[in-house]
């Protein structure tokens, strides 16, 4: 399932493929994603002009010249691909590491210039939103902090956290405190910041959350500068791992030994999810 820096990749990738192009024809498929296709959907995005993208969350959000705003989110297995007018390139909007598959383009933009836009979901849990620009705030209001907005802090983190006895990995995991930190970063930045994956969230001084972040924040922009090429990759080496494994220090390594110490590696289970960690390194 593509994760934060697999979605922030994704505009990255999208962002010069789609900004300041009009989009000049729409074509939807038959087929429901998730959700039903916004009322109108392919009425509404004709002959609007692309501003702006960026990432919120997991979401990818498209701002338009007629202040409406298209949300994309990929599900489990959508990807877009950019077909430029002198043929096939792939803008790092890859995820999945399968070969498109036939018969699963939901929706062909064609964009000003010559290029088109496709987006291919095979088992169609993404979904598309469209709404006023003004409704953004609102549609996104439960969920918490981008953990790499520079105006988040560890004081903000140890606020709301002093009290919480849940172990800290699910906490910073809850999309309604921190956004997109899934089940392997977490694992990961936890290592990094050679703290218990089981210790209590009110455990954690001000100077931990201030190790916290930063490990965090580390792990996810090196995931996003992975990204670029990794994501490549990914689809050409086989079904189901690619380049970006090599970056685990402890996720699905369990029994090997730890970079730091040697001690193997240890697997638990924590509200349903497998952690990874280092027993020796993480106190
Ligand atoms: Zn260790």
């Amino acid at each position: 399932m593509p994760e934060l820096p697999e979605v922030e990749t994704v505009v990255r990738g999208l962002r010069p493929v789609l900004t300041g192009k009009t989009i000049t024809a729409v074509r939807v498929g038959p087929k429901a994603l998730r959700f039903p296709w916004p009322e109108s959907f392919a009425d509404r995005l004709t002959g609007r002009r692309v501003q702006a993208l960026s990432r919120r969350a997991k979401s990818v959000v498209i701002a338009l010249d007629d202040d409406q705003v298209w949300l994309a989110h990929l599900g489990m297995t959508g990807r877009f691909v950019a077909e430029a007018a002198g043929g096939v390139h792939q803008p790092g909007a890859f995820y999945d590491a399968s070969p498109r598959q036939p018969g699963h383009d939901h929706l062909s933009l064609d964009l000003s210039g010559g290029g088109r836009l496709i987006y291919n979901d095979v088992r169609r849990f993404g979904y598309m939103k469209l709404m006023a620009a003004a409704d953004l705030e609102a549609a996104f209001a439960t969920l918490g902090a981008e953990p790499l907005d520079p105006a988040l802090t560890p004081e903000a983190l140890y606020d709301l956290c002093h009290r919480k006895t849940m172990a800290i990995k699910p906490v910073i995991m809850d999309q309604r405190l921190l956004v997109g930190v899934g089940n392997i970063y977490a694992s990961e930045a936890l290592f990094l910041a050679r703290i218990d994956p089981s210790r209590s969230a009110q455990s954690m001084s001000l100077a931990d959350w201030r190790v916290l972040l930063a490990a965090i924040q580390q792990v996810l922009s090196q995931a996003i500068a992975a990204g670029g090429s990794t994501l490549r990759d990914y689809a050409q080496i086989d079904g189901q791992r690619g380049g970006y494994q090599a970056h685990f220090q402890v996720y699905d390594r369990a029994g090997e030994p730890c970079p730091h110490c040697q001690t193997p590696i240890q697997k638990r289970t924590q509200t349903g999810r497998s952690t990874f960690y280092c027993a020796t390194c993480q106190t």
